[in-house]
């Protein structure tokens, strides 16, 4: 089982909990799905000529531009918005928590030639230690939160799985 809260986690939590609870216990599917092919490949070839890609502690997996201390996620869409700004407020947190302070942070939406600015204010490292707390808790269930539709559905690679 995962031990450590990555971005992506927290990117499920907003997303749907029942596809957090799998993804904490290795059930890792998207590999094999479209969209997330489509992800990796812009993950690729997006902004490759000013971009660093940067791991930090296996927690933060992301492009950082050096020169305005800017770091950078990429999204395909803007259909969940809310879960990948707080993946990436809590990007930001993780790193303010280990004395980074100070970096701006963005979304890139190549295919929609769109960027947004994320910030962390004092409220959101409130919410996001809720969130976090949140996240441990879901994870250490024995079994998933139950199924229900949300909007999502019919893109996630575990649609199969919930249906069973
Ligand atoms: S199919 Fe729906 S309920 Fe199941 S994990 Fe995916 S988003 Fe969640």
């Amino acid at each position: 089982m995962e031990s450590r809260i990555t971005g992506v986690m927290v990117y499920y939590y907003f997303v749907c909990k029942r596809k957090l609870w799998y993804f904490c216990h290795g059930l890792n599917m998207e590999g094999e799905h479209e969209n997330v092919l489509l992800g990796k490949i812009l993950d690729e070839r997006s902004y490759q000529r000013d971009d660093k890609h940067i791991n930090i502690d296996n927690i933060i997996n992301i492009d950082f531009i050096r020169e305005h201390r800017e770091l950078h996620e990429v999204k395909k869409s803007r259909a969940i918005e809310e879960a990948g700004i707080w993946q990436v407020k809590y990007y930001l947190y993780y790193l303010k928590e280990r004395g980074v302070n100070d970096l701006k942070a963005r979304i890139d939406y190549p295919l929609l030639k769109q960027t947004l600015a994320v910030e962390l204010a004092n409220k959101d490292e409130e919410e996001l230690e809720i969130v976090l707390n949140d996240i441990l808790e879901i994870r250490n269930r024995e079994i998933p939160p139950r199924f229900e539709t949300v909007k999502m559905c019919k893109n996630c690679a575990y649609h199969d799985l919930c249906l069973i």
